[in-house]
Order: structure tokens, then sequence, then C-alpha cells
């Protein structure tokens, strides 16, 4: 059926709501407005929810696409695993970092591992902790915002901890200069990662749910099936159909998908904003190009499948910058293998300009670089215990904020009447995880909310009662 923009849509009483991706973003938003009464549908073009947090099946389990931890601290998370009936499924394991440099091993976790981390000496130590304690007492963000991150890190900790300690973090992150970067990225990933420990000499605790960062998808899937919300794969939306009505930059009629219109009161995107942009072309000008102009590093990471553990670290970081990827990731030191098959999962991320010609290489060409630089790092590690080596990649992943552009952040109701966006970029100065968006999504259901509030809803209550677990 072809319907038009003006096609009555199927229940006139209530407000049509569609959500563009089902991420853990969009799944978010549905789920808050659902329990509002609203009557939504989420579109994605995938054939499997969860976007960046989604899983790949091997050899009967699911291990996640990317790594994916949850911090002790992340509340809004934690809500909603509790909500949606996946609490049991939690588990909370210490954690431990360390630094590959110079080739070997160092641990990195407690003020102990601090005072005697060998690459540094003395003074530098008392540095670095000084800046992890700077950070914390630190809480103007603007402040943070206007100053270049290298400029902020050796003025505390001085050049000598910067080369060692911070440039091999930023490098990890970014695959190029970082002169734009403020200094609000470190402080920001500081205090999330001290948020973890109670006190400083206490241990790092991350979370892991059985089954994967899927096990949440899947509960909040089935937690907005139940308050009516229609959830379809496969469908990719080709365009957001913008009307001239007089509104002064127009106003959202419907979805355009494939050679269908289906009408709609409110559309929220939860796509990176260069794809939104895309998908406007009756959008003035000037959103398209403040949407394009948001800037992104895509990431190529690899999954090393092991049988046996290859260290003993969540996060292993490379100070030597002739090693491709920035890390070693490894997952199974968070969660149980038992957990994922007994495999020993091990990621080699490398973050990188969305047009980097890395993005292009062949699955065959990537394996021959990394596994070359993978047995230089570990020349003990016996060949028979890799299984799998499956590469991963996408191409917008964390946004990047260059200095004192804070006004370049799109807003959540974009000036086009009915038309919300809710992603990454506007998590600003947090970082692009779970938590800082699924609390985003919290915000963006309040602002919709508070918008049609003249609408009328389903009957909220009862949507509740029936999402009750
Ligand atoms: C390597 C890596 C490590 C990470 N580690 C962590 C971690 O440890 N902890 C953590 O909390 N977070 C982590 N993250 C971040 C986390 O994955 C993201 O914050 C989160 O998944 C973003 O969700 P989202 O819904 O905003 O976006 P996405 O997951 O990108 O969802 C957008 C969805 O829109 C769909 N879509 C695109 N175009 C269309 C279209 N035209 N029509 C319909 N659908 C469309 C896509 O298929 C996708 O499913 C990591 C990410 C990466 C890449």
């Amino acid at each position: 059926m072809v319907l038009s923009p003006d096609s009555p849509t199927p229940d006139q009483e209530t407000a049509s709501i569609a959500i563009i991706g089902g991420g853990i973003g969009g799944l978010a938003l549905a789920y808050r407005l659902a329990q509002a009464g609203r009557r939504i549908t989420v579109y994605e073009r995938g054939d499997r929810l969860g976007g960046l947090a989604t899983f790949l099946p091997y050899d009967g389990v699911r291990v996640d696409r990317f790594y994916h931890t949850i911090l002790s601290s992340d509340m809004s998370m934690q809500t909603l695993i509790r909500e949606t009936g996946v609490a049991d499924r939690l588990h909370f394991t210490a954690t431990r970092q360390g630094f590959y440099d110079g080739g070997k091993l160092y641990p990195f976790n407690t003020p102990v591992d601090f005072a005697l981390f060998p690459p540094l000496n003395f003074f530098q130590r008392f540095r670095l902790g000084l800046q992890i304690i700077y950070a914390q007492l630190e809480r103007d963000a603007d402040r943070m915002d206007r100053q270049p991150v290298e400029d902020w890190l050796v003025r505390v900790s001085g050049r000598g901890v910067y080369q060692k300690v911070w440039k091999p973090l930023l490098r990890a992150k970014f695959d190029s200069e970082t002169a734009d970067v403020p200094a609000t990225y470190i402080w920001s990933r500081l205090r999330r990662m001290m948020a973890t420990r109670q006190g400083v000499t206490s241990k790092e605790m991350m979370c892991y749910l059985e089954g994967g960062y899927y096990t949440l998808i899947e509960a909040l899937a089935a937690a907005c099936e139940r308050l009516g919300v229609d959830i379809r794969l496969r469908t990719a939306i080709d365009e957001i159909v913008i009307a001239d009505d007089g509104a002064p930059a127009g106003r959202v009629t419907g979805l355009k998908i494939g050679d269908q219109v289906v009408p709609y009161d409110a559309v929220i995107s939860t796509l990176q904003s260069p794809l939104l942009a895309s998908l406007i072309p009756g959008a003035p000008a000037a959103v398209r190009e403040l949407l394009s102009r948001q800037e992104y590093l895509g990431v190529l990471c690899p999954l090393l499948i092991l049988k046996e553990r290859l260290t003993p670290y969540y996060v292993l970081n490379i100070t030597d910058d002739s090693i491709p990827f920035t890390a070693v990731v490894e997952t199974t030191n968070l969660i149980d293998p038992e957990h994922v098959g007994g495999h020993h999962l091990v990621y080699l991320p490398k973050y990188l300009a969305p047009d980097s010609a890395l993005l292009g290489w062949s699955d065959d060409q990537v394996r021959a670089e990394w596994m070359k630089h993978f047995r230089r790092m570990f020349p003990a590690y016996e060949e028979a215990n890799i299984r799998d080596f499956l590469v991963q990649r996408a191409r917008y992943v964390e946004p990047l904020r260059p200095i004192g552009t804070t006004q370049d952040i799109p807003p959540i109701r974009l000036p086009v009447a009915g038309l919300y966006i809710s992603n990454s970029v506007q998590v600003y100065p947090d970082l692009n995880n779970g938590e800082s968006i699924t609390t985003l999504a919290s915000r963006t259901a309040a602002l919709v909310l508070e918008d049609l509030a003249g609408m009328p809803a389903r009957q909220p209550e009862r949507a509740r009662e029936e999402v009750a677990l």
C-alpha cells in the first residue's frame, strides 16, 4: 500500500512517533516514550537490533561485536537492566589495566602500581597522581572545553608523563593531530573511570551481562513490545518527509520507505549526524550543514578468538606507536569465558578518520598487518591457540568536538517542527557509551512528551502495569 503524507494514520486519536535506529539509544527512547503511553514504531535497517552494541554469533554463543563493558557507576544502564528484568544476569568483576612499554607488560591499577611504574621516575609518578586528583576536583566543564588537552596534561603531569602515559592513551582514540582536542576528553574519561572505584585505593569494578550487551538490547526490545511498540527490522528509512506548511523551517509529515510514505506526527533520529543530514533534503540548508559538519572517528577492530588467556589485563595500553592497534582489550578478563563458550576474546582496536584508507582494507590485509605486530608483542603465545580473527569496522563511532565549538552541537529539537535528534554528538562532555546514550534518551523522551502534551496518549498507567516485572 502506498501511503501519502496526508493519508489517515491507523489510530487518529494518539500521536504517532517514529524512531529511526534500533541501537541502545533508539530502544531506550522507545521504552521511555511507550511507558508514557505513546504509540511508537522503531525502524532498524539491520537484520538484528543493537547497532554498535550488537553481537556476532560464534560457535553457538553470542560474542559482542565490539568490546562492551558496563561500569559499576553506570546508573542509567543499571536502572534499565533492573526494569527489564535481567539484573540476575549482571556480574561485577574487579578488572585490571596494564601498559605495554619497551616490550614489557606493566600493571597500572593501584597507587602502588603508579608508584612503581618503571617507565616513570619518582617525580613523574607523583605528578601523574596529581593529575588524577586534579581531574576529580575540577568541576568546570567549560574551563576544560576551552583548553587543549595536551596543554592541560603537560602543565599538570609534565612532558615525560605526557609522552609515556597520556600520549598513548590519546593515540588510542584519535587518528591524527590532537591539537584541537579539548581537555574534556581525558577529564571526562578520568572522572568516569575513577567513579568505578570507592576511594583511590580500591579496585576498579566493571560489569558484564551474561549473553553480552545484547542481553539488555533483547530485554529492552521485549519490554517495548509488551508496551505495544512496533519494531521493524530490515527497514531502512530513505527520507524524512518535510512539508512546507507555513512553519518557519517546515514540518515533518512522515517517512519514505522504498516507494511508500508512512505518516508520523513526530520523528526522532538516533542516527549519527551526517547520516541524518542525508535523509532530510526538505530541511533548510543550514540544518543539513550543521549536521553534516559534525565530525566523528570510525574504528577498525579485529576480534581474536583464542583458546588460552593472553594477558591478565582487561585493557593493555600500548606506548609503541609502530604498532597499528592501540590497545589489547581482553574482555574475558572481565567476562567469565564459560559464558562465551570457553573462548578467550581479545579485541585489537584502531580508531580512524571515517575516510581513512585502512577502513577499506580487506580482512586478509588487516589480518596480515595486525598479526605481524601481535607476534612481535607476544612471541611466546602459541600459534595453535589462535582460533579466529574476525574483522569488524564502523565508520562513525566517537564524535570529535574541537575546542570551543559547543555552540555547534545540534539541539535535540531541530528547527523543523516534529523532528528530533538524539545521538552521541549531544552527550558532550561525556563520552559515547551506553550510560551517556541512555541518559540522553531519557532527556529526549522528556522533551518530546512536553511537546506532545496536548495530543492524547494511550493509557500510560495500564502500559506501566504491563511492563512491571
Ligand atoms: C569499539 C567500541 C567499543 C565500545 N565500548 C563501549 C563500552 O565498553 N561501554 C559502553 O557503554 N559503550 C561502548 N561503546 C559505545 C556504544 O557502542 C555506543 O554508545 C552505543 O552503541 C550507541 O548506540 P546508538 O543507539 O546511539 O547508536 P548505534 O548503535 O549506531 O545505532 C544506530 C542504529 O541506526 C541504524 N540505522 C542507520 N541508518 C538507518 C536508516 N537509514 N534506517 C534505519 N536504521 C538505520 C543502524 O543500523 C544502527 O543499528 C563502544 C563502541 C565501540 C565501537
